[in-house]
């Protein structure tokens, strides 16, 4: 039926697909893809022939009025990313708003994101979480944005490149402060797929001058609870803290 479909493909493992996914893909008028070349590998490997068109950053914006017109004129149109779920830290989100606009049918495929399988084999609280994306790749703003963020008591998602990934445990670590609880995790879904669990202090210095290799989720719990007092209520308990002093 015609609508844009929003299609997640794998974040590594290849098999990490829907049989719905496929079928979609295979039965759609057109694949916007980040990457062709990146894509025709899945595309390929799954005997899918159906015509690719890219569609990226630099291009998404100028194309989302011409893309959700050939879906008012009855294409099914399919959007991947690279990897996992398109828009989350990948491009869609300029033509989604347009078609929201539009009201044409916008249907989710679901399937790999890496921030939720991170955040289900790290150990730390899932009941609440916020996602971050990527921090600011400059010493300065990244500090700054985790000076914003470290009050936060749901556990803390973010992506990294490998090679900020040490750069930022550490400066985690001084801003979180060195007995925050860090979960990293490497290479989902993959043949070197590891995690990483300790303090922000332990892993900042694990990492230290490591080139690491491969994809990286950092997760980090939230701020303690018991931090985010009201002042109101720190005033009455000194009040009878000082009480109690000779
Ligand atoms: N759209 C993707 C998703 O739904 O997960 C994310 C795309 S974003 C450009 C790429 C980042 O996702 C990487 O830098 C890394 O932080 C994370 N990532 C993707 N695949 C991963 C994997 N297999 N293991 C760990 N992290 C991964």
């Amino acid at each position: 039926a015609p609508a844009l479909y929003l299609v997640s493909t794998p974040i590594g493992n290849l098999k990490d697909i829907s049989i719905r996914a496929l079928e979609t893909l295979a039965g759609s008028d057109l694949v916007l893809c980040e990457d062709t070349r990146t894509s025709a590998k899945l595309l390929n490997a799954y005997g899918i022939k159906t015509q690719k068109a890219s569609l990226h950053e630099h291009n998404e914006t100028a194309q989302a009025q011409n893309i959700v017109d050939e879906v008012i004129a009855g294409k099914a149109i399919c959007l991947i990313s690279d990897a996992g779920t398109p828009l989350i830290s990948d491009p869609g989100f300029p033509l989604v708003r347009v078609a929201a606009e539009k009201d044409i049918p916008i249907i989710a495929i679901p399937g790999a994101s890496a921030v939720l399988s991170a955040l289900a084999v790290s150990g730390l609280p899932t009941d609440s979480f916020c996602f971050y994306g990527f921090l600011p790749p400059k010493q300065q703003a990244r500090l700054s944005r985790l000076d914003e963020l470290k009050d936060q008591t749901a556990t803390l998602v973010f992506y990294e490149s490998p090679k900020r990934t040490a750069a930022t445990l550490s400066a985690v670590a001084e801003v979180f402060g060195a007995t925050r609880q860090i979960v990293v995790a490497r290479e989902l879904t993959k043949r070197f797929e590891t995690l990483y669990r300790g303090t922000a202090g332990e892993l900042a210095t694990q990492f230290e001058g490591e080139n690491v290799k491969g994809e990286v989720v950092i997760l980090s719990a939230g701020a303690d609870k018991t931090a985010a007092i009201d002042p109101g209520e720190w005033r009455d308990a000194l009040r009878e803290l000082m009480d109690e002093l000779p």
